[in-house]
């Protein structure tokens, strides 16, 4: 196992006894090489977790693992310095996640540059062969980020992850701010990578079928919990959880003459609100299957297939 969580936990302090818990209590496992995908609606707590699990962010309470190592609550300086060798992140908005000051040369030769074994004549190489390898030319150093598109500042932020040569990759949304035409090519690039790396990564995002495509397992998460996870297909072909079943309903066709013919089915109800969350489930104020359980007591994760496991009264 190269990545764990041991109920995770990310709560932010927003007024007076007041919390808002954007991750609460997730415990996951991600298998060396392999690619768990992650989804769920906008403030979920997705990239929460992806911050947090490499340390951007301190937990606040719960544990997370790397190669059996456990992370530090709060990484300091020294502790970055340490894991961004092992554990990088690729960022979902190619505009704002590059310094516009900054060269091409400077932003992906930044993680070289601080671990201070390089001289610069060594880094310039770096980068060239990793732009090369994105799918840019040496030509493009010189540059600034405003100089290119999005699937092109995407491939930038992509080089600057990997040239550290990382073992795990929180990819967050890296296609969402893209043209559908790019989103393959971006797609395409970082398959190859995991294959020419022996990458493993948490790939979040919205598209369900694109993470179906991508990653080995599936997880989905609803306001702060995981409440399904399992072999990406199965959760696809065979969803169990209510939300995840209307998620999958709720996802675009990709043919368009399809999708028009298809009848759409909104996810109604008020969202339980993540502030000092109470227990019971809280996708109860939205799902056509409530029972009285629900209302206050939380379910529990159970296994129904060897690796398929769900959080819900109707399973327990
Ligand atoms: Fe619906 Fe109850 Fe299952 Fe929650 S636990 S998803 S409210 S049936």
């Amino acid at each position: 196992m190269l990545v764990r969580t041991d109920k995770l936990k990310k709560y932010f302090e927003i007024g007076p006894k007041q919390q808002l818990h954007a991750v609460d209590g997730i415990s996951l496992e991600i298998e060396e090489n392999e690619i768990l995908g992650l989804v769920g609606e906008s403030g979920s707590g997705k990239s929460t977790l992806g911050k947090t699990l490499i340390g951007l962010l301190p937990n606040s309470g719960g544990s997370a693992f790397y190669n059996n190592e456990l992370l530090p609550q709060k990484f300091s300086a020294a502790d970055h310095l340490k894991y961004s060798r092992e554990l990088q992140m690729i960022f979902q908005d190619p505009y704002s996640s590059l310094n516009p000051r900054m060269t091409v040369l400077d932003i992906v030769g930044v993680g070289l540059h601080i671990q201070r074994e390089h001289t610069k004549k060594q880094i310039k190489e770096e980068v060239a062969s990793w732009l090369a390898q994105v799918g840019l030319n040496a030509d493009h150093m010189s540059r600034y980020p405003h100089e290119f598109s999005g699937g092109q500042r995407q491939r930038i932020g992509i080089a600057r992850a990997m040239i550290i040569r990382p073992k795990f990759v929180v990819c967050d949304e890296p296609i969402s701010a893209l043209d559908v035409s790019v989103q393959a090519q971006v797609i395409n690039l970082l398959d190859e990578l995991k294959k020419s790396m022996g990458l493993t990564m948490l790939f979040i995002a919205h598209d369900l079928s694109m993470v179906r495509y991508v990653s080995d397992r599936m997880a989905v998460m609803y306001l702060g919990v995981l409440v399904e996870s399992g072999p990406a297909d199965e959760v696809f072909f065979n969803p169990q959880h209510p939300y995840t079943q209307l998620l999958i309903e709720s996802n675009p066709e990709p043919d368009p003459t399809t999708e028009r013919q298809r009848s759409h089915i909104p996810i109604k109800g008020e969202i339980t609100s993540p502030v000092n969350v109470k227990a019971g489930c809280r996708f109860a104020s939205r799902c056509s299957k409530t029972m009285d359980i629900c209302m206050n007591t939380t379910p529990a994760i159970t296994k129904i297939s060897e690796k398929h496991t769900v959080a819900c009264h109707l399973f327990s």
